[in-house]
């Protein structure tokens, strides 16, 4: 990649190179701002790499707590491998947990999803624009990701749920063992049936995806430095970023530091419900001649096989844990059996999985918008579950937000006074 030595003075600087901050700097960019992108790692190295590859515009319901007795149980005893609780992070984090709860009720979940909806159905669209001006439309494969089942009534629940998206038109095919086997023929026959959703992109190799599209950002003049964003200061005038040989200055700031993100609002008096939820993942080569044509999600199991660049990744659900404590390999250890069960997985090729957070809002919205008490402040963070879909729309609404443009769709429901 190239570096190109710091222009002092910006109009923009963007606080992390992650699909969100990547994205944002090249929607500004294309709307004449000159934008200095700013990351400790190269662009794309951190959450945006180690995801599923989904871009996943059939998830219209948001993710919400469980509302059934039997699995809160079941996830409380961590006797379920897509949630695990490190307990004696509870007290921090219960009235996060709380909050989550009641945002979960289904009239609440509703609205949330009717929230999100302008910002989901435009992301499979938003990412082929951006990917097309980067070069990398080979990168998106448009063949959906098939979500499988082993227990007859958790597919009878999951073809209902899907029945119930038809007002917003996402298309699926409920798939029997039959066919199941024909889009994925070395799949094991433990299955009964799936739900193949066939509208979401998907991609083999997701920081190489973020990497592409901070290159068109280069090569369209933006600037970046790695550093540490810590150290921002607002002298009243302007924004001042120190580094180790230099300090930037820009009228406006984006912060878009994904689980990090926090961190830098804290500093400037923001206190935001934000929790991480932790993920796991961990390649394998396959055995000889067999492959995987879609990522697949084991809905009984709670994990996820994704064809990647690399081999095939098996990302796990959920861990409530401090982002910065020491990983805890017990969820993948626990569904690695099961995994090779379902596909023919050899050894792992990472001796050391991957760890992750996903930087979390308890209402599941995330923040895009701008911070009420500073002039310039802007925050596009919190896309828990689904970063990498929203990126690109992200940096559309966000984009238009700062340079005065009509924006596509409302964003008060992303706008941080929601949590004064
Ligand atoms: C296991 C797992 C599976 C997932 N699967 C999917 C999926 O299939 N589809 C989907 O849409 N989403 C998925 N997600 C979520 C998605 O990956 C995230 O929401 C998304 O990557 C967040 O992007 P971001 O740019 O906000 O954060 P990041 O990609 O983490 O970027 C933040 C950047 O900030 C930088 N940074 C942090 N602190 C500092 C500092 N002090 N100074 C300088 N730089 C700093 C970091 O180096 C990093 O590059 C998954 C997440 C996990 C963990």
């Amino acid at each position: 990649m190239i570096v190109k030595s710091a222009a002092q003075q910006s109009d923009v600087i963007v606080l992390g190179a992650g699909i969100v901050g990547v994205c944002v700097a090249l929607h500004l960019q294309k709307r004449g701002k000159s934008v200095v992108l700013v990351d400790r790692k190269e662009p794309g190295e951190e959450t945006s790499y180690g995801n599923a590859g989904l871009i996943e515009c059939s998830s219209v319901m948001p993710y919400g707590a469980p509302r059934e007795l039997g699995t809160l149980l079941r996830y409380g005893l961590n006797r379920s491998a897509d949630v695990r609780f490190d307990w004696s992070y509870l007290p921090q984090i219960a009235p996060w947990l709380w909050r989550f709860w009641r945002e979960s009720a289904p009239k609440r979940l509703k609205k949330a999803a009717s929230d999100m909806w302008p910002l989901i159905s435009r992301s499979v669209a938003e990412h082929e624009a951006l990917a097309s001006e980067a070069g990398a439309t080979s990168e998106l494969h448009r063949s959906g990701w098939i979500e499988t089942f082993r227990k007859p009534g958790s597919l009878a629940k999951a073809k209902a749920a899907a029945g119930d998206l038809a007002p917003f038109g996402v298309r699926y095919e409920v798939l029997d063992a039959d066919s199941l086997r024909e889009r994925e023929p070395h799949l094991s026959n433990e299955f009964v049936g799936g739900v193949h959703w066939l509208d979401p992109a998907t991609v083999r190799d997701p920081g190489g995806l973020v990497k592409s599209y901070a290159k068109a950002f280069f090569q369209r003049g933006g600037t970046f430095h790695k550093a540490d964003a810590s150290n921002l200061v607002n002298d009243g005038i302007r924004w001042r970023l120190n580094l180790e040989s230099q300090s930037l200055f820009a009228q406006e700031v984006v912060v878009a530091l994904g689980p990090w993100a926090d961190d830098v609002a804290r500093r400037l008096g923001y206190r935001l419900p934000f929790v991480v939820k932790r993920g796991y993942h961990v390649h394998y080569s396959a055995k000889a001649g067999a492959t995987l044509n879609h990522p697949v999600f084991d809905a009984d199991g709670g994990y996820v096989l994704s064809p990647m660049r690399q081999g095939v990744r098996l990302a796990t659900g959920i861990e409530f844990a401090p982002r910065d404590s020491r990983p805890n390999f017990s969820q993948l250890d626990f569904v690695e059996p099961l995994a090779r069960r379902t596909f023919p997985l050899q050894g792992r090729i990472e001796s050391e999985p991957w760890m992750g957070s996903r930087p979390c809002l308890p209402d599941m919205r995330p923040i895009i918008g701008n911070a009420p008490r500073h002039k310039g402040l802007w925050f596009a963070f919190g896309h828990n579950h689904h970063g990498l879909t929203l990126g690109p729309v992200t940096g559309r609404l966000l984009a238009e937000m700062m340079t005065g443009r009509v924006a596509f769709t409302d964003p008060r429901p992303y706008a941080m006074d929601r949590f004064s």
